[in-house]
């Protein structure tokens, strides 16, 4: 089972159909602070080794951050949708137009 995803969802989900968790959060970054956490706490999770005494804890910590992160997520089916149609693009790309300095998007 992948570490990034909850059990049944993203990348654990029995078809291909969800987007990673950590996909949606990379999308959700700059709007969402709980995504930017679980990012941040997912990297913790890499950057420990196997047999690393805080590995399980830092593990539970990102899990934490990510479920809060997936909650947030999921009040905003504009997002959640889009990224479900086209998994991997419309997250980079909202990724990026959400890195651009504000214009078009004012009307918002
Ligand atoms: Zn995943």
């Amino acid at each position: 089972m992948a570490d990034c995803c909850p059990p049944g969802h993203g990348c654990n989900a029995p078809g291909d159909g969800e987007p990673c968790a950590l996909t949606l959060c990379r999308a959700a970054a700059e709007q969402e602070d709980d995504a930017a956490l679980a990012l941040d706490r997912w990297q913790a999770l890499e950057a420990s080794s196997e047999g690393d005494g805080e590995r399980r804890f830092r593990r539970r910590a990102f899990e934490r951050a990510r479920n809060q992160a997936l909650i947030a997520l999921a009040m905003k089916p504009g997002l959640w949708l889009a990224a479900r149609r086209a998994p991997l693009q419309a997250a980079v790309s909202s990724a990026r137009s959400r890195s651009r300095p504000r214009g078009r998007a004012a009307h918002r």
